[in-house]
């Protein structure tokens, strides 16, 4: 069986050197806020090219800190609306909904599975404070066209780039860099992922950046001072030396994907099949290599029998959740191309580790189906 990603492999890949920051973490005795957090953040902050880094819990909390931390610099308020892409991880909306803001789901481009830009305007209305692209899949989601509704508008930008660490727009900035604030997750399945539950905010306002690392502490300010309300929600210092080994490798790490990806587009060539439109490499870090095809699940049980294991991103979106059933925001949505996402979308093996010649049989096997 081809796996479709192995984390055992991946975290083998650079296995000693991993081994010796736990060793080194472990011995130290501290294990939380120290130097290892401080070095972290210091190196994704520049390797972003964001001011502030701040490390914390998971990429959901890291989401959640933005919008509260808008919210207590009092540039948002509850029943405020954030656009956002509908067909993205059920986390980003959570985040949106768990502050008591609006979630105004906006469909994506079916060519390239991003927002679509020309789809932002008509949904923006006097509430609008926010939109929140998402870089999915680890493909760039930024346009200019974005940016200049938010400049017109008068909104903030938020990026969640739980799916694209490294990847660049179009002028060469790093997503996660590019707007107001960025979410980030290290969930052990991400390219920059840890060996658990990891996230960060990244941002270049120190306003903001104080507000979330105070949220992220139990609300604290300064030591047994309390602004906020906030949780606890930190990085430990085991993830933080573990993601500083591996933000190291993560450019080859991503080059080794790219190099899969260009095998798929320039190999598959099953009728049945469509590939998303093809970014430039610096654009897509393919945290995953999704496909299309009306046949999607017979498609899916083929490739298992043949030996090739592959996931759906994602089966159900969150309008169609059990939990937002009832949401006003949700009254009626109609949603035709996430929909339509939801039932074709299927994700090819694709990851640091996976070899060149599984892939050409994985080829060979889906030109046959
Ligand atoms: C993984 C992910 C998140 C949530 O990150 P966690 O660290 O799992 O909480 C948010 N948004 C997107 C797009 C993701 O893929």
């Amino acid at each position: 069986m081809i796996p479709f990603l192995s984390l055992r492999e991946v975290t083998g890949l650079h296995g000693a050197e991993i081994q010796e920051a736990v060793k080194r973490v472990v011995e130290s005795g501290w294990y939380l806020q120290g130097a290892e957090n401080e070095r972290f953040e210091g190196d994704y902050a520049s390797f972003i090219g964001s001011k502030y880094c701040i490390g914390c819990a998971n990429g959901l909390d890291a989401l959640i800190w933005i919008f509260r931390a808008y919210i207590e610099l009092g540039v948002m308020q509850a029943g405020d609306e954030v656009i956002v892409p509908a067909n993205t991880f059920f986390a980003t909306i959570l985040a949106i909904t768990e502050n008591g803001l609006k979630p105004v789901l906006v469909e994506p481009s079916i060519e390239t599975l991003e927002i679509d830009p020309a789809r932002i305007e008509a949904a923006i209305t006097s509430r609008t404070r926010a939109i929140c692209i998402v870089h999915l899949y680890g493909r760039n989601a930024y346009l200019d066209r974005i940016g200049e509704i938010c400049s017109m508008h008068n909104l903030k930008l938020i990026e969640d780039n739980a799916q694209a660490h490294g990847c660049k727009c179009d002028d060469g900035r790093k997503t996660g860099s590019i707007g107001d604030a960025a979410g980030h997750s290290f969930y052990p399945g991400k390219n920059l992922g840890a060996l658990g539950d990891g996230g960060a905010v990244t941002t270049n306002d120190p306003e903001l950046a104080a507000a979330v690392r105070a949220l992220a502490n139990y609300g604290s300010s300064a030591k047994y001072i309390f602004k906020y309300t906030g949780r606890n929600s930190r990085l430990d210092e085991i993830q933080a030396a573990v993601l500083d080994v591996k933000l190291k490798h993560l450019e080859a790490d991503n080059a080794h994907r790219q190099q899969v990806a260009k095998m798929y587009y320039d190999g598959i060539n099953n009728p049945l099949i469509t590939l998303p439109k093809r970014l430039p490499d610096a654009q897509n870090v393919y945290h995953l290599f999704p496909v299309l095809c009306t046949k999607r699940n017979e498609l899916q049980a083929y490739l298992k029998e043949n030996g090739v294991e592959t996931l759906i991103h994602y089966p159900i979106p969150p309008h169609k959740q059990e939990c937002y059933a009832k949401a006003s925001w949700n009254n009626g949505l109609q949603l035709p191309i996430t929909e339509q996402i939801a039932a074709q979308e299927l994700s090819l093996p694709i990851g640091p580790t996976i070899k060149t010649e599984d892939v050409a049989y994985i080829i060979d096997v889906i030109n046959r189906f």
